[in-house]
């Protein structure tokens, strides 16, 4: 019974392994201002949003350890990374 038991869970972390090595989870560094915590998020915990300018361009998250609203300004390279790790883009801008 234990037996059959303990090859079983063999089987299932070489499969959650091997899932692993295929989808290469992305997560992004991200700190709340309120309570000053630090996380690391997956992709879809992000939202960025693409404005006219720089300055109208940043990415959001909800705080997963005090529930703020947080809103940080988005440079290039934070556009680049967020866009290339599948983080949802919001394009305000319409020309
Ligand atoms: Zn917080």
């Amino acid at each position: 019974m234990s037996e059959s038991a303990s090859s079983g869970v063999g089987m299932s972390v070489a499969s959650a392994f091997a899932g692993m090595q295929s989808v290469a989870p992305v997560v992004f560094r991200a700190g709340c201002p309120e309570c000053r915590g630090r996380f690391e998020l997956a992709a879809s915990a992000l939202r960025l949003a693409i404005g006219a300018t720089s300055r109208t361009t940043f990415y959001s998250f909800t705080c997963p350890a005090c529930g703020a609203s947080v809103r940080k300004p988005a440079g290039e390279r934070v556009v680049e990374l967020l866009t290339g790790g599948g983080v949802r883009t919001l394009r305000l801008h319409t020309p």
